[in-house]
């Protein structure tokens, strides 16, 4: 996201802070050893890290009242340097007195720039807080989405895709709906992994405190709070939520063909399915199993047998629509959720996929090029999904049955 980076350090540090920025970013890294080099176009940089010092102060005033991202450096861990760092108004700093100072510094500047698409929804009823909290944010590179009460705050979360929140945070007293009722309506709809919430209140009420942590909230910040402490806690539940999706996303991965999974097709594609239903639309669901695959596997090797399982994967994916769900459901068997589809659709599309896997060989080294075919079993009878699990399976066994290479339906 960064795409010019300047060091100004004087220090030992700063050729391994150089590559280790330049190792994990596609960003140019100007290094400037000496304090007294002109810097060339200093406002062209989106990020410097800068070594605090009594020649720095004008730089780093330069940079921060054109709202560029500035991490500070500094190995004087006291009162005083504190103060002066935090009168800066920059997006964090790093006390360089550790071994592992680069490494802290790196991770600044990755947080930073995975920020880039983050988006905090803020509700508070104080316009001053409301800007206080946003000039934070936008330190830390995060967007920032405004609600002056809880009843706005819910309308927005129902209005948008709530993928696109990466966090709430939310003031306790608001007219119309108060924080206490926001958070509880949230987690009807949103776990607490899904969509976290922070409290920021004046209140030392430490009975209020644990009603909203018992009604959901995932932390809680007493106001006034030191920047510091607040910017931290809103980094530490975003890293939770990221690690979390992260771990969802790699569970829910097929790592051979990269398509999703059975546990997706669980989690997903069946709410995707009941959504559909509800909405009094059609949906029909695929179950596809490769021909005579042990056979590819026995003949050429199973190498032979992983790249063509890739190769069928990514061909039928060619052939469908974006909306249509096609997950790994195991072995050589892949499972396809098409929804808003009538019958007639469903059967056109899937003999579309199954004639393309069929006009298209893989190659599997040694100057082999293998012809692949597969049987696919269609179903469109709205049921729950293991009853069209089932039928679908049924009517592929059929097709196995009657000379593979083929699409069978109910009708
Ligand atoms: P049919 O046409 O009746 O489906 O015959 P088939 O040979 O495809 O069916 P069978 O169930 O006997 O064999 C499936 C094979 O798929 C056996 C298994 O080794 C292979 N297989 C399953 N997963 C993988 C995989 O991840 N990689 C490779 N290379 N082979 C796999
Ligand atoms: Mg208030
Ligand atoms: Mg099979
Ligand atoms: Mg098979």
């Amino acid at each position: 996201m960064f795409k010019k980076i300047l060091i100004v350090d004087d220090t030992r540090l700063n050729t391994s802070l150089q590559t280790s920025i330049e190792n994990s970013h596609t960003s140019n890294v100007t290094l400037v050893k000496d304090l007294e080099e002109k810097i060339e176009d200093l406002l062209s940089y989106d990020l410097c890290i800068i070594r605090l010092d009594d020649k720095t102060d004008e730089l780093i005033k330069e940079l921060t009242h054109n709202d560029k991202f500035v991490i500070l450096m500094t190995q004087y861990d006291n009162k005083e340097t504190r103060e002066k760092i935090l009168s800066y108004h920059t997006s964090d700093y790093v006390i360089t007195n550790s071994r592992a100072s680069v490494e802290f510094v790196c991770k600044i500047v990755n947080r930073l720039a995975s920020n880039a698409d983050k988006t905090i929804l803020l509700v508070d009823d104080s316009k001053l807080v409301l800007t206080q909290i946003s000039i934070l944010l936008s330190l830390q590179n995060l967007k920032c989405v405004q609600c002056s009460n809880g009843e706005e705050a819910w309308q927005y979360i129902n209005n948008t895709n709530s993928k696109k929140i990466d966090l709430i945070i939310t003031d306790y007293e608001m007219p119309k709906m108060n924080g206490y009722d926001l958070v509880k309506n949230i987690r009807t709809k949103y776990t607490f992994e899904e969509l976290p919430v922070l409290v920021v209140s004046g209140s030392d009420n430490t009975y209020m405190i644990s009603r909203f942590l018992k009604v959901g909230a995932n932390d809680y910040i007493p106001k006034p709070s030191i920047n510091e402490e607040f910017i931290g806690r809103i980094n530490n539940s975003l890293l939770i939520a990221g690690m979390f999706t992260k771990i969802k996303n790699m569970a829910m991965t097929d790592q051979l063909t990269g398509l999703h999974n059975r546990l997706y097709f669980y989690e997903a594609g069946v709410k995707i399915m009941h959504n559909i239903t509800r909405a009094g639309q059609k949906s029909a669901l695929a179950m596809i199993d490769i021909d005579n695959f042990k056979s590819v596997n026995d003949t050429y090797g199973h190498e032979a047998g992983d790249k063509a399982l890739i190769h069928v994967a990514h061909t039928m994916k060619k052939a469908l629509r974006r909306s249509d769900v096609l997950v790994r459901f195991g072995g050589e068997e892949f499972v396809i959720l098409l929804p808003n589809c009538s019958h007639d659709q469903a059967l056109k599309v899937m003999q579309k996929v199954c004639d393309l896997v069929a006009s298209s060989p893989v190659y599997i080294g040694n100057d082999i090029n293998l012809n692949i075919t597969i049987s696919i079993g269609v179903t469109s009878a709205v049921d729950d999904v293991d009853k069209m699990l089932e039928t679908a399976d049924k009517h592929m066994y059929e097709a196995k049955q009657t000379g593979k290479n083929r699409v069978v339906s109910q009708d």
